[in-house]
């Protein structure tokens, strides 16, 4: 299955598309994750992207679909993928378009989760991930069972993202709407887009993921 995930920062795509990766077997591609673990390493890519990512706009398209296109020859993506971040550009996409037709890939399908920007503010300013299993948690919506300790391993280190404060969301929702959603049309236009309603809670936006799978012959 070779899937897009579409949505404003927050909107639950990397909830989502891990839970995805368990159920169907195929592997999450994040591009901010990617793009963190270059700064984290201090690579010539994580060098160019740091300022950008922490003043909340894009990093060049050219980076990106270069990063995606070495990131789909990887083995662990000939089964298939879910895109979590990419694209977020009207070229990313026709350049994703490219990258598929030479492969003779077709995308199975492309869901918007759709949500509000006054939620949008909250869920992103209050969350934090477990630093050794990546689980993540939310300082009102979703904390841990006990304070200070992640309910899965037990560690008790946390990490924020650098660019999840108010300040900075602003600028990222700004960059979606003027950037990423008008690659909508593009998608809307092959008949394989999909949207669902991103603000109800977790499990309520799973099963109508998987409903939209299952529509597209890819059902658990
Ligand atoms: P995310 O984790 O998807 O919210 O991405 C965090 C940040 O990484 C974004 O705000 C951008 O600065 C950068 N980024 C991630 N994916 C892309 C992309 N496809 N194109 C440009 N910048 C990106």
């Amino acid at each position: 299955m070779k899937l897009i995930l579409l949505g404003p920062p927050g909107a639950g795509k990397g909830t989502q598309a891990k839970r995805l990766q368990e159920r169907y077997g195929i592997v999450q591609i994040s591009t901010g994750d990617m793009l963190r673990a270059e700064v984290a390493a201090g690579s010539p890519i994580g060098k160019e992207a740091k300022a950008v990512m922490e003043a909340g706009k894009l990093v060049s398209d050219d980076t990106l679909v270069r990063m995606l296109a070495s990131r789909l020859d990887q083995p662990d993506a000939a089964n298939g993928f879910i895109l979590d971040g990419f694209p977020r550009t009207l070229p990313q996409a026709q350049a994703l378009d490219r990258m598929l037709a030479e492969k003779g890939l077709k995308l199975d399908a492309v869901v918007e989760l759709k949500v509000d920007d006054e939620a949008l503010v909250d869920r992103i300013s209050g969350r934090f991930t477990c630093a050794k299993c990546g689980t993540g948690y939310h300082d009102t919506f979703k904390p841990t069972a006990k304070a200070g300790v992640c309910d899965i391993c037990g560690a008790t280190e946390f990490v924020r993202r650098a660019d999840d404060n108010r300040e900075t969301v602003g600028a990222r929702l700004e960059a979606y709407h003027r950037q990423t959603a008008p690659i909508i049309p593009h998608y809307a236009a092959t008949g394989v887009f999909h949207s669902v309603d991103g603000m109800a809670d977790i499990d309520d936006v799973a099963r109508e993921l998987d409903a939209v799978l299952a529509g597209v012959g890819h059902g658990c």
